[in-house]
């Protein structure tokens, strides 16, 4: 989508500071970060958000969950937590799923 700020994100348009890149997935890191990690995981194929994903999107959305999970591992996190908000008044801004990875502090819960 043209208008979109993380497919314009993932596709190099506007500058990033990666974390990880393949064909179908991207990674970068929160440009306002609240955690001493926050790392976006995104898919480059433009997805609104969570409500919206077909079940073809299922695979995708497993394979941002396992590199989340092996980005954590590479920068020897083994407590960090990993968010989705889905639509504004769960939190989210961005409307191109992303899920946040983000570690290095304490978490409180339920988270606010
Ligand atoms: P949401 O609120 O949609 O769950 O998360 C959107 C995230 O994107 C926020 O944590 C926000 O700081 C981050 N963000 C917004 N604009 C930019 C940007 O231009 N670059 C980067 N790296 N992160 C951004
Ligand atoms: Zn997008």
């Amino acid at each position: 989508m043209t208008d979109c700020l993380f497919c314009k994100i993932a596709s190099g348009g506007i500058p990033s500071k990666q974390a990880y890149s393949d064909e179908r997935v991207y990674a970068f890191h929160d440009i306002a970060p609240k955690a001493p990690t926050h790392i976006l995981v995104v898919p480059r194929q433009h997805i609104a958000k969570l409500s919206e994903a077909q079940r073809e999107d299922e695979g995708l959305i497993g394979e941002l969950v396992g590199r989340a999970a092996a980005i954590a591992r590479e920068l020897g996190l083994d407590h960090y937590r990993l968010v989705l908000n889905n639509g504004e008044e769960a939190g989210q801004s961005v409307f191109h799923l992303h899920f946040h990875l983000m570690g290095g502090r304490t978490f409180k819960w339920p988270p606010g």
